[in-house]
């Protein structure tokens, strides 16, 4: 699997090739970023969570079950456990990838990204710097931002339970 591969060229997201200036990308990051190399996070998560946290790699659309995960909860980095989401900025964006109109201030890094030849804007966590997914400018008013994210770089953890403590 190399990217997205040709999946994305019929994906109606392929109009959207803009450099996204997002208002949360604009937010300072307020974590500490971890100087682990990325190789060592291969024992904590697993193999194909790796490839996506890594070496950016995309999983299939409707591939993750938290694509239709609607409870209330957070989302964390499935590496490091920084929460990236909340549940109540999840909607339904139809692409088959969990989606959100915006991520918790501060706790993302963005890259411009031409894997696919056309410009893209990557984010990541900003603790540990697992990529996460693309941001694109065609998500629900106000922001109008969707923040495309693989379920396999994500943890979610409903709201009765606890967060579990950052891993370094
Ligand atoms: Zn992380």
């Amino acid at each position: 699997m190399t990217g997205i591969g040709g999946a994305v060229v019929t994906a109606p997201f392929v109009f959207f090739y803009r450099t996204v200036e997002t208002l949360a990308a604009s937010v300072p990051v307020t974590v500490e970023r971890l100087t682990k190399p990325h190789e060592a996070w291969r024992e904590l998560v697993s193999p194909e969570a790796f490839d996506v946290l890594f070496n950016e790699q995309t999983e299939p659309p409707g591939s993750s079950t938290l694509s239709q995960e609607y409870r209330d909860g957070t989302y964390l980095c499935a590496a490091c456990y920084l929460p990236l989401f909340e549940s109540r900025h999840k909607y339904d964006s139809g692409t088959g990838w969990p989606s959100f109109t915006q991520p918790i201030a501060g706790h993302i890094g963005t890259k411009k990204d031409y894997q696919l030849i056309i410009l893209r804007t990557e984010y990541h966590c900003a603790r540990c710097g697992g990529h996460q997914g693309h941001v694109f400018n065609d998500g629900p008013l106000p922001r109008k931002e969707r923040w495309c994210n693989n379920g396999l770089a994500l943890k979610f953890v409903p709201s009765m339970e606890s967060l579990p403590p950052l891993r370094s």
